[in-house]
């Protein structure tokens, strides 16, 4: 159930005298409306109407970052025009206290209405949006809340731009009030964003609860098929925690862009309409709202005890996000299996592409999956020092510790368990019994519990620690096994990736002890000739590949103002492998696990061939 919102304007009170007096105006409790009257100017107005308590001063604060993009944003920064007023419209005085904190003077009044523009010109899921074809309204960066009165419900009244003819959110609508919302509290206000425009909007239904799918770029495509194949995505998804935390839900696809957030009821994903004709533009398409979509259990309701009620002042630590995304990447695969779309192959070529991902990274050897969790907050968005030698992805790693854990409960209970088992009992436990989210140690006693075994190795090791991946010992209990020996190919390797600027040949990265790194090759170096041959970076590439492993080549390489010459010892050019495959001769209990584990499906885009 949802509260009820009353929005009281003003009452008239009549004293004992017979005399009628006009009361000032009071809210009970906060309400917005944004406005967007000259979108070119990429500015959104917002009004904030919100009770104030006599005798104290009332903090207005704007969160520093938004649940999911573990990056402080400060959107704060956009904030422009701050008026306050009483219920009567006198000025009130503010002044800021923190760098997102508006304290307002009102402590001889009942309440307040504070107005501000919003400057709205990124486009990423994190920021809001307005020009002349849409408004995309990211509440964390557009919506004050009262300092400590998180727990307030809140109304919200969309007034849309001239020719912006519809409003898509996850927000619920106010009956009888158009384009007006309503949210319990500001946590899940800030968990709905908002897209005013005019998408198309196709629907569907799972388990007798709709879907939208609201799309920004028109465009010619099957629109039936589209929404035949995301509802199979959907239903294969429900299935695994079996229960609709819901009332509806919002896909907001906005067009060409990069990445997509999650929420609770909704998801804002920049997303081109794939070619339903090619598998695999649309299988990234359905994986990629798949994982989305998966958010909504894994990290919106089975989640990290820091991950929700938030603290929006500052960073919010976890060790677990090895969890709540790569587990999710993980899901993202066996969903698409198990929805039709991935055959067995290809999925196991999916869990190949995260092996590698993880393992062909220097920093696999330095960070943990743990502390890429916890140290999300330096370098989420943030390319640049040395990260590419010393960090590794956490969606990567993660991916794999899902595959281990679950061939691991699988193995230990005969197949009669899985990770679905570990998921549904977060969900069940944590989520809708004790509504809370759980720590590390909860975790891993739901783990062994549900695989009636200890996991240390997982939990202990692989999570903790950068200790070697035994895969193998893993894959077997599905019958499968991994080729871990590099190929050799033809060449040499330098150990330096490159970019060619207005042509010159730039290092752009070292690999950690690769033949560059030992012969001081160092990011931003010109590389003027290789072996005494000029070289762009073609050249380059012709050259490595006739030369061969031990060979000794004088580069000569420009830093800053000086030229000098290096000798490199070239190392041998290795393709790393980990190809996953089927023993030739599995026995009964690995056969059924794999048959289990992942169905052998047909994977077109027509129906499920099971
Ligand atoms: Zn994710």
């Amino acid at each position: 159930m949802r509260t009820t919102i009353l929005r009281v304007s003003c009452c008239a009170l009549l004293l004992a005298t017979g005399t009628v007096v006009i009361a000032e105006p009071r809210d009970v409790h906060p309400g917005f409306t944004v406005s967007m009257a000259e979108p070119s100017t990429h500015y959104l107005h917002v009004v904030m109407r919100c009770p104030a308590t006599r005798g104290r001063d009332l903090d207005l604060k704007m969160p520093s970052w938004t649940p999911g993009y573990y990056k402080i944003m400060d959107h704060a920064r956009h904030v422009v025009g701050f008026r306050a007023e009483d219920g009567q419209g006198r000025s009130l005085a503010w002044e800021k206290t923190t760098k997102n904190t508006w304290r307002v003077r009102s402590r001889d009044v009942d309440s307040v209405r504070v107005s501000y523009d919003v400057y709205a010109f990124a486009r990423s899921v994190a920021d809001s949006y307005l020009d002349d074809s849409r408004a995309f309204l990211s509440p964390t960066g557009l919506f004050l809340h009262p300092a400590g009165q998180l727990r307030q419900p809140v109304t919200v009244t969309i007034e849309p731009a001239k020719g912006f003819a519809r409003v898509s959110t996850g927000l619920e609508p106010v009956a009888g009030s158009p384009d007006t919302f309503q949210a319990s509290d500001f946590d899940e206000l800030y968990d709905c964003p908002v897209l005013v425009g005019n998408q198309e909007v196709l629907s569907f239904d799972v388990r007798g609860t709709p879907h939208r799918v609201s799309i920004v770029d028109r465009g010619r495509f099957d629109r039936d098929r589209l929404v035949e194949m995301l509802k199979r995505v959907v239903e294969a998804a429900v299935a695994v925690v079996d229960d609709v935390p819901y009332r509806h839900y919002d896909f907001l696809l906005l067009g060409e862009g990069m990445g997509g957030l999650e929420h609770r009821n909704s998801v804002a994903a920049f997303s081109k309409i794939p070619n339903l004709d090619d598998p695999k533009d649309y299988r990234g398409w359905l994986g990629f709202l798949a994982h989305e979509f998966f958010h909504l259990y894994n990290v919106k309701a089975i989640r990290p005890i820091a991950l929700g009620p938030f603290d929006y002042d500052r960073e919010n630590y976890t060790n677990l996000l090895w969890l709540s995304e790569g587990v999710t990447v993980y899901y993202e695969d066996l969903i698409l299996n198990r929805a039709g779309f991935l055959p067995r192959d290809e999925c196991l070529d999916r869990f190949r592409e995260h092996i590698l991902g993880y393992e062909t990274k220097p920093g696999h050897r330095l960070q943990s999956a743990a502390q890429a969790s916890r140290d999300v907050w330096l370098y989420f968005l943030r390319p640049g020092g040395d990260t590419a030698n010393t960090t590794i992805s956490y969606y990567d790693k993660g991916a794999a510790l899902g595959l281990l854990l679950d061939l691991a409960i699988r193995h230990e209970t005969t197949n009669r368990r899985s990770l679905d088992d570990v998921m549904r009992t977060l969900y069940d436990v944590y989520y809708k019994k004790e509504r809370r989210g759980f720590t590390d140690d909860e975790l891993r006693r739901v783990s062994e519990t549900v695989a009636g075994a200890p996991l240390a190795e997982i939990f202990d090791v692989y999570a903790s620690t950068t200790a070697d991946i035994d895969y193998a010992r893993y894959l077997a209990h599905a019958g499968l096994e991994i080729q871990l020996a590099p190929r050799k190919l033809a060449g040499a390797s330098l150990g330096a990736s490159t970019r060619e600027l207005e042509g010159r040949l730039i290092v752009a990265g070292v690999t950690r002890d690769s033949a560059a790194a030992r012969a001081g090759l160092s990011v931003d170096d010109e590389i003027l000739a290789f072996g005494g041959v000029r070289v762009g970076a073609k050249a380059l590439a012709d050259e490595l590949r006739a030369a061969a492993p031990g060979d000794k080549v004088r580069l000569l390489v420009a830093r800053r103002d000086h030229v000098r010459e290096v000798e490199v010892v070239l190392d041998p050019s290795l393709e790393p492998s980990f190809r996953i495959q089927p023993v030739a001769h599995p026995d009964a209990l690995q056969s059924q696990t794999l048959d289990a584990w992942l169905p052998n499906v047909g994977g077109g885009a027509g129906h499920p061939s099971q």
